[in-house]
């Protein structure tokens, strides 16, 4: 019986029945069986509907149906359909599996941020659109949901059942009941409109010899059709993007379809802008906040060819594209390309695996390249290309070190007089300035002064941020918010509240009072509603609409204002406390970013940093404008540690709601770590976050030397050792975060 059926499942063609392992984007680790009806012509890649328990459920056919399957012939369900999609190409699905082996997580899962919307190539013609209804009998009384989707119609363009619904925070049943009862005119939504498509042969200014070197060796690569990883390493301002552009364009010329990863994308309309003026159209938008439809239409255009030019943020990195000929990850050194929940996983470095499955070269560019992909270049693995100028002569900004501890801000205060003095020389000239402090909120700390009780979240250790403009109090890390308290809850005492330390709304106050005739706009996350709100920001700021911008590090990159001369850091060593291996690097690439966006044109730009600690590697780095002496620094304390690049790193992350079943499971997983050589593993230690969300937290740090194969080391230790379902393991290979 065994061997017949081992054998059936190899040779098809003999038993007249053919399995295939189909794989579904559940948390699972491996495809499950399916038999294959008769005429149906399913291959690898194929998108198949088959049924799993009492549901159907779509997934794609992984390969050949298992030989070792323990489920009988007879008993193997049956694929249910097979859908129009075009298959899933064979290097999207290596990337998946690579990806998976790489982070550890279920293939499944990997598998369902490469699946796309569901209805991708759900046939058109059959689709609708809606409209307002041209009259609306007024004595029916209708629900809040349906005044919400009458309140999100469009009256020029006729919306989708599922942008309605999307909109208006409802399901699509709603929009049908409604448009079948006359409150929605129902119109055919028409073809889908052409793609406008990038012109590469528009003229591009003359580069300069160090750019012209940069391009033409990217460009042989595009030509070559091969991989091959490019760091392009330049200060701000000395033409990166004008290189890239260069290599875009070769690539289409090809043919070839081009993806550009950039970190936050909404703030990516300076970009666009740039894009077009090059290019003669809007390179096309995949991030989170694409309506469902465009979702839909674009993810079709990528498999179909028709979108040339894709510009995502990390999860652009899956799409289905026909044809890609070159990737490009600006910012690269941005911790934002980490995705730290779900599947975790560097966008960057895995750009790099699917620059290599597809045959194709990849540019990584930044000003301060991390030290990972320094790394790499040192071993002979990507060419750097180097642009030393700003372009045109530019000069650099002068930085300039305020020792808080000489040059004290009055009580109270957060500025220090030096720094005032130099705002009020900048804006009696005529000229902007722009502040940045790193943190959100009017003060990151609340505490009774009566009995020194401190405001906290109950569902983390962390502290309740005051955000004053909204009047709320809120945990950074979880989103829980309540109202400021009347009364201490430790001793009652009323009114005895006192804000500690700065946060942008409570510089914004400040400056209002120091100076109250500049226009000033705060410009953070959450003082913002939306992409639309930044864009008309950093519009205004560039018409000189605003004499002074406070912002948060979402303000640091990319944009450029042309009056913009003067920038203070209002805190710069807020970053270097705590337990990241990277706070270091890290702050030295948010600061000097900061500092590019001073004196970009032909006026020369000061920047005036803040700092308690002038004689940090990272503040005289700053002010000497020596990267590189940095680098060495942080280089020979990793390699000396044999911390990453020069080793590897893991985080096992154990958490539950129960704290005894969390420390019993952490208790387990210590007795069974494996002693091998090169392998050192640290914990189990209460995270810093040792409560988030109402679970407790513990975390172990796998270190390696370089050459161990950490994934093994890790998920063998993992399997050997039985955890309850209350708490749950997250494995991070190569983490970022330490909290
Ligand atoms: P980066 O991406 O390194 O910050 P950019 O490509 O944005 O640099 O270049 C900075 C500015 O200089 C831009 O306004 C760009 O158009 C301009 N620029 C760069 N290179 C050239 C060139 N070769 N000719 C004309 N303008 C250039
Ligand atoms: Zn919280």
């Amino acid at each position: 019986m065994r061997d017949h059926r081992t054998s059936s499942s190899r040779d098809p063609s003999q038993q007249g029945v053919r399995r295939v392992s189909v794989l579904l984007p559940l948390p699972l680790d491996a495809p499950y069986d399916y038999r294959l009806p008769d005429g149906m012509a399913a291959v690898p890649g194929s998108y198949v509907r088959v049924p799993l328990g009492n549901r159907v459920v779509t997934g794609i056919v992984w390969g050949d149906g298992s030989g070792d399957s323990t489920i009988a012939e007879k008993r193997l369900k049956a694929v249910a359909e097979l859908l129009p999609n075009p298959a899933m190409a064979e290097e999207l699905r290596r990337l998946v599996d690579w990806v998976a082996a790489y982070t550890l997580a279920p293939l499944g899962a990997v598998l369902r941020m490469a699946m796309g919307p569901e209805d991708a190539f759900a046939p058109e013609g059959l689709r609708h659109g809606y409209l307002p209804a041209d009259a609306i009998d007024p004595t029916i009384a209708l629900t809040p949901t349906r005044r919400r989707v009458i309140a999100a119609l469009d009256p020029e363009r006729a919306m989708s059942a599922a942008d309605l619904a999307a909109a208006a925070g409802c399901g699509v049943g709603v929009v049908r009941a409604m448009a079948a009862g006359g409150l929605l005119r129902e119109v055919a939504l028409s073809v889908r409109p052409q793609r406008p498509q990038p012109d590469p042969t528009r003229p591009f200014p003359n580069l300069s010899p160090d750019q012209e070197r940069a391009a033409s060796a990217i460009s042989a690569a595009i030509e070559a059709r091969q991989f091959a990883p490019f760091l392009l390493d330049g200060v701000t301002g000395s033409g990166k993007t004008e290189v890239y552009f260069h290599a875009i364009a070769t690539a289409l010329r090809q043919g070839k379809q081009v993806l550009v990863l950039l970190p936050e994308i909404a703030l990516g309309a300076q970009w666009h802008d740039r894009f077009a003026r090059q290019f003669g159209c809007r390179a096309a938008a995949w991030h989170s906040g694409i309506r469902p439809s465009e979702r839909r239409v674009l993810w079709r255009d990528v498999a179909e060819g028709r979108a040339q030019v894709v510009v995502g943020a990390r999860s652009a990195l899956f799409l289905p594209f026909r044809d890609l000929g070159l990737i490009v990850v600006d910012e690269e050194h941005d911790s934002s390309f980490k995705q730290e929940d779900g599947v975790i996983y560097h966008a960057r470095d895995m750009a790099v695996v699917r620059a290599s499955l597809n045959d194709a070269p990849i540019i990584l560019a930044s000003a301060t390249p991390s030290l990972e992909s320094l790394a790499n270049v040192e071993r002979g693995r990507y060419r750097h290309l180097v642009l030393a100028d700003r372009h045109g002569g530019a000069l650099l900004p002068t930085v300039t070190l305020i020792d808080m501890r000489l040059d004290k801000p009055a009580r109270g205060r957060f500025l220090a007089p030096k720094l005032v003095a130099a705002i009020d020389e900048t804006l009696a000239a005529g000229e902007q300035v722009m502040l940045f402090l790193n943190r959100r909120g009017y003060a990151p700390l609340t505490l009774c002064r009566t009995c020194g009780y401190r405001l906290q979240c109950p569902h983390c250790t962390a502290w309740l941020v005051e955000h004053r403009l909204q009047g709320r109090l809120i945990c950074h890390h979880c989103g829980y918010q309540q109202q400021p308290p009347e009364h201490c809850p430790s001793c009652d005492d009323t009114r005895s509240f006192a804000a500690c330390g700065p946060g942008v709304e409570r510089l914004a106050e400040e400056v209002a009072e120091r100076f109250p005739k500049a226009r000033t706009a705060i410009m953070a996350s959450d003082t913002l509603d939306g992409p639309a709100a930044i864009t008309d920001l950093i519009r205004a700021v560039g018409a000189h609409e605003v004499d002074l911008l406070i912002g948060t590090q979402m303000m640091a990159k990319g944009h450029h204002f042309p009056m913009l001369t003067l920038v203070g850091v209002v805190d710069a060593d807020l970053g270097l406390n705590g337990g990241d291996l990277r706070a270091a690097e890290r702050t030295f690439q948010m600061l000097h970013q900061v500092s590019g966006r001073a004196g970009r044109a032909q006026r020369p730009g000061i920047v005036m940093v803040q700092t308690f600690d002038p004689e940090h590697p990272v503040m005289a780095a700053l002010a000497a404008n020596d990267r590189d002496r940095l680098l060495a620094i942080e280089s020979a304390g990793r390699r000396e540690r044999h911390l990453p690049p020069f080793g590897r790193l893991a985080a096992v992350i154990l958490s539950s709601e129960d704290p005894d079943q969390n420390e019993a499971a952490a208790s387990a997983l210590a007795r069974a770590a494996p002693h091998l050589r090169g392998v050192d593993i640290l914990g189990p230690a209460p995270a810093p976050l040792a409560i988030l969300r109402g679970r407790h937290r513990s975390r172990f740090l796998v270190k390696t030397e370089r050459q161990v194969n950490i994934q093994a080391v890790v998920s063998q230790w993992l399997d050997a050792v039985r955890i309850g379902n209350a708490v749950r393991i997250q494995v991070d290979i190569d983490p970022y975060s330490f909290l």
